[in-house]
């Protein structure tokens, strides 16, 4: 059976940012307005999470590190439309499964909770502690007992930067949560959660650039956006610097990317992208339903439309910067 566990934790946990995106998704579901994420090495020493939410109870805590104890059955395919990003109660035990993982929780401000220790998927201690509401997950060592997996496993630089990448992400999507990221010690990301995304902009990407952006603020019928896009002066060589947010979720869209591109048309140097932050908001029945949420992939039922809305829009506001 552990075989099996391990198994089945290594389409959960791909790599330490997988831990990171599981263990903070949970943190966000849980309505944590305060997370703290600390690395070690990449993540392959340590990961832990901190977050002040709901906290877990302790049936549900020692439940929660079973295989699919917790399960949530999905009755729509649209997980737009419920309302937390985990749905699946396999995440905590595929961690558990492939690591050392330490849980410290409490659902009650009286200062007490519980803590629940587990070594490749065996339950090791479980305890009464001093504990403040909110949950505090420690992961060490991950992959220690599947050295196969292990090698799969890039350079501590690829790692975290995946890491801060899907950090970055999240904290673009939820500017009212307040984020800090650290590795080895050293701040990485610090945000206010005081909903301002200029201000996440600025945490992310420097003031200079946060101070240089345009404001994007318009709806029509079906859609409203909100968000900041830089000035053409302002690339990056790398096109995930346009981060998308729709519904209050991160996605992926090359068609999106594209519309956002065409507004730039003449403005840019070949092979640079415009630093942009876009929170699309509209009707959830205009999001197409068979997309997996794990691929951050979603279609749009009037996808032109759409894109003709972003794409006129922006470059509406670019000219308005050239004259
Ligand atoms: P899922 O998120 O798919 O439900 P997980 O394995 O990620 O499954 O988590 C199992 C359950 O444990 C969650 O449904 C939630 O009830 C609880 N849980 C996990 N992490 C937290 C947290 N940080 N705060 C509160 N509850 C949590
Ligand atoms: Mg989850």
């Amino acid at each position: 059976e552990q075989i099996a566990n391990q198994i089945a934790a290594g389409e959960v946990v791909e790599r330490p940012s997988s831990v990171v995106k599981e263990l903070v998704e949970n943190s966000i579901d849980a309505g944590s307005s305060k997370i703290d994420i600390s690395i070690e090495e990449g993540g392959l020493q340590s990961i832990r999470v901190i977050d002040n939410g709901s906290g877990i109870d302790k049936e549900d805590c020692e439940l929660a590190f079973l295989p699919h104890a917790t399960s949530k059955i999905l009755t729509s395919k649209d997980l737009f439309q419920i309302h937390s990003l985990g749905f699946r109660g396999e995440a905590l035990p595929s961690i558990a499964a492939v690591s050392k993982m330490s849980c410290i929780t409490s659902t009650q401000n009286t200062g007490l909770g519980y803590q629940i220790v587990n070594e490749g998927g065996i339950l090791k201690t479980i305890g009464e502690v001093r504990a403040s509401k909110g949950t505090d997950i420690t992961v060490k060592e991950l992959f220690y007992n599947t050295p196969a997996r292990l090698k799969y496993v890039k350079t501590i630089q690829t790692e975290l930067s995946h890491i801060s990448d899907y950090i970055y992400r999240l904290a673009l999507a939820y500017p009212k949560i307040r984020f800090t990221l650290t590795h080895n010690g050293k701040m990485l990301l610090q945000t206010l959660g005081n909903g301002d995304l200029l201000q996440v902009i600025a945490a992310i990407y420097g003031r200079t650039i946060a101070k240089s952006m345009v404001q994007v603020d318009c709806s029509n019928l079906d859609y409203s956006l909100r968000g900041y896009i830089a000035k053409p002066e302002m690339t990056r060589s790398n096109r995930s610097a346009i981060s998308l947010i729709v519904n209050g979720r991160y996605i992926r869209n090359p068609f999106l990317n594209k519309a956002i591109l065409n507004a730039y048309h003449t403005l840019l140097p070949i092979h640079r992208f415009p630093i942009c932050v876009l929170h699309i908001q509209m009707n959830p029945t205009l999001l197409d339903v068979n997309v997996h949420p794990a691929k951050l992939e979603v279609r749009f039922s009037k996808e032109k439309e759409l894109m003709m809305f972003v794409e006129q829009e922006l470059r509406k506001l670019l000219q308005q910067q050239i004259l």
